[in-house]
């Protein structure tokens, strides 16, 4: 991470090389870092990946940005609330299609949505109920942006609709848009029912069987280092599973006590986070046959290791 880089503006135009810019949303937070990376990608026809919130001007400062240039595609990566609302509004402006994986429940497997449907709502970031794309993008669809090729791949694991963008300026590089699978400040938050452990790591591979030479991603610095990246998302989860599986050979735990029990030196605040964590890792073992809920699988479920 470069983080000895600049911040950039607020509503202005960064760019970080030919045919790939940024422009920042005003939404800073403690979710979102220093705000939503709204990505501007080509040089005469446009792409825009995520435009963010629902923000009168960051949807100006997109269209200073697009410079009249036309827009044949706006891309988003997820559904959640500091990524896709200002998608319809700036469709109905650029005169561009909507292309996403799906609304903001696709690719949900049935145990989250049996979750979900027992009144867990998801934490953190907000879920873009109304968000419908125009254009359904699968995995591995390519679409051309400014005469190269742009690939989407299906990364489920923070949100089940969750894309991850490949641009391929040429054969051997491609700028990968990580969206909020990999970001540039800390591990993504994967927050049942909405987000999915299994299909995170699941995701995480995908990506490490990659060669993408940068992650362009939602919040933050851009990676110059993927693969160290990637594999470090994955050995901090794999850490915090074998602490789990510790803690749960001295006997049955909720998601609440095991995190009473792991995180001790977490500022009290942060600790529903916390369980949530805790939690999307007693589901990711039961679903792989390590563990099993002692009831319905719930957020108050006792859960014993198998
Ligand atoms: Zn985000």
């Amino acid at each position: 991470m470069s983080d000895t880089n600049p911040q950039p503006q607020v509503g202005k135009v960064t760019p970080f090389e030919p045919g790939i810019s940024m422009v920042l949303a005003p939404n800073a937070s403690p979710m979102t870092y220093w705000g939503t990376n709204s990505w501007l990608v080509g040089e005469n026809r446009l792409a825009i990946i995520d435009p963010g919130p629902m923000d009168a001007a960051h949807l100006n400062a997109l269209i200073d940005a697009i410079d009249g240039r036309p827009v044949d595609h706006i891309l988003v990566t997820h559904a959640h609330v500091d990524h896709s609302p200002l998608a319809r509004k700036l469709a109905q402006t650029v005169d561009a299609p909507i292309l996403a994986f799906g609304s903001a429940t696709a690719g949900q497997k049935p145990h989250m949505q049996a979750l979900a449907a027992s009144g867990l709502a998801g934490g953190g970031e907000g879920i873009d109920h109304d968000f419908t794309p125009d254009i359904i993008l699968n995995d591995n669809d390519v679409i051309q942006v400014d005469g190269h090729p742009m690939q989407a791949l299906h990364t489920p694991g923070h949100m089940s609709n969750h894309l991850c963008f490949a641009y391929e300026t040429s054969e051997q590089t491609k700028a990968l848009f990580s969206g909020d699978h990999v970001m540039g400040w800390a591990s993504s938050l994967v927050s049942p029912p909405d987000g999915d452990l299994t299909a995170f790591m699941a995701s995480c591979e995908t990506l490490a069987a990659r060669n993408d030479r940068i992650y362009y991603p939602g919040h933050g610095h851009p990676i110059a280092n993927p693969a160290a990246r990637v594999q470090w998302l994955i050995n901090h989860r794999k850490k915090r599973e074998a602490q789990i599986i510790d803690t749960l050979k001295t006997g049955p735990q909720t998601a609440e006590s095991l995190t009473r029990e792991i995180y001790t030196d977490v500022n009290p605040a942060l600790l529903p986070a916390a369980e949530r964590n805790v939690l999307a890792h007693l589901i990711d073992l039961t679903q792989r046959g390590h563990a099993a809920s002692q009831s319905d699988l719930s957020p108050t479920a006792t859960f014993q290791l198998q």
